[in-house]
């Protein structure tokens, strides 16, 4: 990876609640990106104007684990090198940004510059996200301090053992030791087969440790790639959305909405639209290799080009709005049903602000 030769340092705790705007950690929904939203939708029903308020980084491709869930790591990519990383994010965040995530397909604290990515973002008022294995948290906590949300995978396609320490049980002391030094922090389960089953144990695990936990459906382009074994039922999928509904009642930190579980055990397995598909208009995809996409579920296909050599904000207004036959996942959707102002898709996002995303 290239790196740049000025080493970036990273700031303390305390200073790190200082990072400009004011306290430091924004919630993902705070007052002042909610009112840019509300502007930039207002200024898309009038004018038409994409904005990409949201925007999802592929940081890598490397990973220290290899899950049956995943067939990302077939593919290696070359990284976006340090540098131009860098300024992608300020460009992000002049196109109108109020959110960034760091994810895979690989881990992203992989990358040794990560805590330098999520400052720069920080710096430029964003609010930050990052999916990670949460393996190495204990080892890089000073480094992801500034997350405003840290979603820790954690399923049972995670079965090796290092050092004889099984691997679920270290995520989930590193999700604790995250969310006890003050970084707002989710499980984030797939639905597979075993999660299925024992969706019980999950809940168990939420309300045992304060965690919030998002529970999403296996994506139809991996129902392919998995072994068909840990593909659930359909029956096994509706009884577990059964389930997570009644224990959305009462357990208030499970994170994704009522209307994503309703309409997955509507159409589970086949993949669905909502509300019209937002992806190219308020959120947008940057792959490893720095080529932009409308959504991840496309990458691969329609392309604007690659940032690496062309800038963020009209390389965004080049994108195209995909004609698809929808998808599973529920980062998607719950966009979809925010940005189009559905009341139930906000309130839930309400029910996790700043001061509500854990331990309760
Ligand atoms: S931890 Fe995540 S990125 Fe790594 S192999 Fe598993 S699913 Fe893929
Ligand atoms: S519905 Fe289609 S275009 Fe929209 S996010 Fe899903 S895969 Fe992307």
């Amino acid at each position: 990876m290239m790196r740049n030769s000025k080493k970036t340092t990273l700031p303390t705790k305390r200073q790190a609640a200082n990072i400009e705007h004011g306290s430091g950690k924004d919630s993902f929904f705070s007052l002042s990106p909610a009112l840019k939203a509300l502007k930039a939708v207002l200024a898309y029903k009038v004018f038409d104007k994409h904005t990409p308020l949201s925007v999802t980084f592929g940081t890598t491709n490397r990973c220290n684990f290899s899950c049956q869930t995943c067939a990302i790591q077939s593919s290696v990519k070359q990284e976006i090198p340090h540098d131009r990383f860098m300024s992608i994010i300020d460009e992000v965040a002049e196109a109108g940004a109020i959110r960034v995530s760091f994810t895979g397909g690989g881990e992203p604290m992989m990358r040794d510059d990560i805590g330098e990515l999520i400052l720069r973002a920080k710096k430029n008022g964003l609010i930050v996200g990052m999916v990670s294995n949460g393996f190495f948290i204990d080892k890089k906590l000073d480094q992801i301090r500034n997350l405003d949300l840290l979603l820790v995978s954690y399923d049972k396609s995670k079965q090796h053992k290092q050092k004889d320490i099984p691997v679920l049980d270290k995520i989930l002391e590193n999700a604790v030791l995250a969310k006890n030094s003050g970084i707002p922090v989710c499980l984030q389960s797939v639905l597979i087969k075993d999660t299925c089953l024992h969706i019980e144990d999950f809940f168990s695990i939420s309300r045992q440790h304060g965690l919030a936990l998002s529970l999403q459906s296996l994506e139809k382009w991996d129902q392919s790639a998995v072994p068909a074994e840990i593909i659930p039922s359909r029956n096994e999928m509706i009884s577990a959305i059964e389930k997570i509904l009644m224990e959305k009642k009462s357990n208030h930190n499970i994170l994704n909405s009522e209307r994503y579980f309703k309409l997955l055990a509507k159409y589970w397995p086949q993949p669905f639209h909502d509300v019209n598909c937002m992806a190219g208009v308020f959120y947008a995809s940057v792959d490893i290799d720095g080529d932009l996409y409308s959504c991840t579920p496309l990458i691969k296909q329609v392309s604007a080009g690659n940032l690496i050599d062309q800038p963020f904000g009209s390389s965004f207004q080049k994108l195209s709005i995909p004609h698809c036959p929808g998808c599973l996942w529920s980062c998607h959707h719950e966009l979809n049903n925010i940005f189009s102002m559905n009341i139930s898709a906000l309130w839930n996002l309400l029910q996790f602000s700043k001061n509500k995303l854990v331990y309760r």
